[in-house]
């Protein structure tokens, strides 16, 4: 079942359009506009987190960025989660570079880096 709460601002979504898109009418331009400007779209964003656990994370992380509005950080999880789903289809694929990791860890603040264990 489709999340009710609309994934940007959390307000209750009522109609059925609305809970289909996992937002509401005047959250889906802003969604659209900071979707394009990160250089991505909703087709791209779907078949990555579809593409594999790591990439699906990632997009999970951008959903949050995109919520709290943090574009740079967003930008970051859309590459990492991209490299990732590569991994899939070429096994031998480089690990993801550990400094764009870390550059992404330090952007944000601490009590996300504890949520996602990247410190103790
Ligand atoms: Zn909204």
């Amino acid at each position: 079942m489709k999340s009710s709460e609309c994934q940007i601002c959390g307000k209750k979504l009522t109609d059925n359009e609305s809970i289909a898109l996992g937002v509401g009418p005047d959250c889906a331009a802003k969604r659209a506009s900071f979707v394009a400007s990160c250089d991505t779209t909703e087709a791209e964003l779907a078949v990555l987190e579809s593409a594999n656990e790591c990439a699906a994370r990632w997009i999970r992380n951008f959903r949050q960025d995109m919520r709290k509005g943090r574009i740079r950080q967003a930008r970051q999880c859309i590459e990492i989660a991209r490299r990732e789903a590569v991994r899939v289809v070429a096994p031998a694929a480089p690990a993801v570079a550990a400094i764009e990791l870390l550059e992404y860890w330090f952007s944000m603040p601490v009590h996300v880096e504890k949520r996602i264990g990247v410190i103790a």
